[in-house]
């Protein structure tokens, strides 16, 4: 089939929220697009519910993620603008360890290499300032301004908005089962349960199903079962607000690292928290994820907040569900063609810490399928890194 004889330039497939990006930004390029997801919109089974999402600037896991979160926070706002939602309150973002720990000292390294805005707090004024944290006096905290809370499911409408304003044809319920890149790479075939589909060029967008669906076996991810508590503080909520009560992650040593969330508007009574590694991850599939909450977990987040927010770790257990990590051994993400088919671009912006990304993501997963390159610095999300150069 000619380019023009197809009914499609690109399929993404999986429009959670890499793809609903993804779609948004090849759409409004005036790319003809179809979306394939197998659930409905903004639905709680991958890795993008929950209501709350943590974006920060100055970066613990790399200073190199900083440039790309400039534009992430750009591209958050110009969809706000567009669509008319709100998806992002700042609310400032405190950063708690041991100085030596990888929080604070990525923390500071990231803010110091930006030149960012922030302020290193010891434990007695880190108390002073949010009275809701009992630190131990070892520990400091480093507070910047820019940190605050994305709605995952509105971030994902709202970009399926905008894919389907500049004539995206975007289709749930329609489960992918292969793909096929055509005699000579002219193009691309893609399966379902319903028909066969072709374009020029092919999106991977799957989330925790990507395992499978990359054919990629020299790419090592692990997909990890996570679990989010919201908890009725004792006393109430009001020191919960956002304008008194920052997200923050709290880094226990040991590899555990807690993290959580102001009290939000109109949503689930109580005040989310969770662990962000716990040092010893549970390892799922889509398929066997255990989606039940046990007694056993829930004494284990309060036991990890009890010396650090004591109103919380008292609290009543308001809600609790399971979330996927998709990982990758240095929690570094994936994303950039697919070494036996530059057709065929693959994102995996996971690890525990893709979303606030998004935005940014969609706007390099366009540049890649339609230039086959991209100006962000995306070096660090080579798919190929961990099976050396001879696969190539
Ligand atoms: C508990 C938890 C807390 C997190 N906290 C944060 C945080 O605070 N900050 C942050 O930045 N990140 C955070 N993350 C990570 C972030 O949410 C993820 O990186 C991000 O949601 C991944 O998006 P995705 O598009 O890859 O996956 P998803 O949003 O899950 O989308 C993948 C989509 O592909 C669809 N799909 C898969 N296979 C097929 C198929 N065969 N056919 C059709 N459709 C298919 C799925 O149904 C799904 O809709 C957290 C993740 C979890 C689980």
């Amino acid at each position: 089939m000619t380019a023009a004889a197809r009914p499609f330039d690109v399929i993404v497939v999986g429009l959670g929220a890499m793809g609903s990006a993804a779609a948004a930004h090849l759409a409004a390029r005036g790319q003809r697009v179809l979306g394939l997801e197998q659930y409905q919109p903004a639905h709680d089974q991958g890795s993008s519910h929950g209501h709350s999402r943590v974006i920060r600037l100055a970066y613990f896991e790399h200073p190199s993620y900083v440039p790309l979160l400039r534009r992430a926070y750009a591209l958050w706002g110009d969809l706000e603008r567009e669509t008319g939602t709100r998806l992002l309150t700042v609310t400032g973002g405190l950063m708690v360890g041991r100085p030596d720990s990888e929080v604070v000292r990525g923390t500071l390294e990231s803010a110091r290499l930006h030149d960012l805005p922030h302020e290193t707090l010891d434990a007695g004024a880190l108390q002073r300032r949010f009275p809701t944290f009992t630190p131990a006096p070892d520990l400091v905290g480093v507070f910047e301004p820019h940190a605050g809370v994305l709605r995952p499911e509105a971030c994902v409408q709202a970009h399926l908005a905008v894919a389907a304003s500049h004539g995206a044809d975007l289709r749930f319920g329609e489960r992918v089962t292969g793909w096929t890149v055509l005699a000579g790479g002219d193009g691309v075939e893609v399966q379902t349960q319903q028909e066969t589909h072709a374009a020029g060029r092919l999106v991977l967008a799957p989330g925790a199903w990507a395992p499978d669906l990359f054919a990629l076996p020299q790419l090592p991810l692990e997909v990890e079962r996570q679990v989010l508590f919201w908890l009725d503080p004792v006393g109430g909520t009001a020191p919960f607000t956002p304008d008194r009560f920052p997200v923050y992650v709290w880094d226990h040593g040991a590899g555990v690292q807690v993290y959580g969330f102001p009290a939000q508007d109109g949503l689930p009574d109580g005040v989310k928290v969770a662990f962000f590694r716990t040092g010893r991850g549970t390892r799922c599939t889509p398929q066997t994820i255990d989606r039940e909450v046990h007694a056993s977990e829930v004494t284990m987040m309060r036991e990890a907040i009890a010396d650090v927010i004591p109103s919380l770790a008292g609290g009543e257990l308001r809600a609790a569900t399971t979330c996927m990590y998709t990982l990758t051994p240095d929690h570094h993400f994936v994303i950039g063609p697919h070494p036996r088919h530059p057709q065929v671009i693959l994102a995996s912006p996971c690890s525990g810490h893709g979303f606030k990304f998004a935005s940014v993501v969609g706007e390099i997963l366009a540049d890649l399928a339609t230039a086959g390159t991209t100006a962000h610095p995306i070096a660090l999300f080579d798919p190929l890194r961990f099976a050396g150069t001879s696969a190539r």
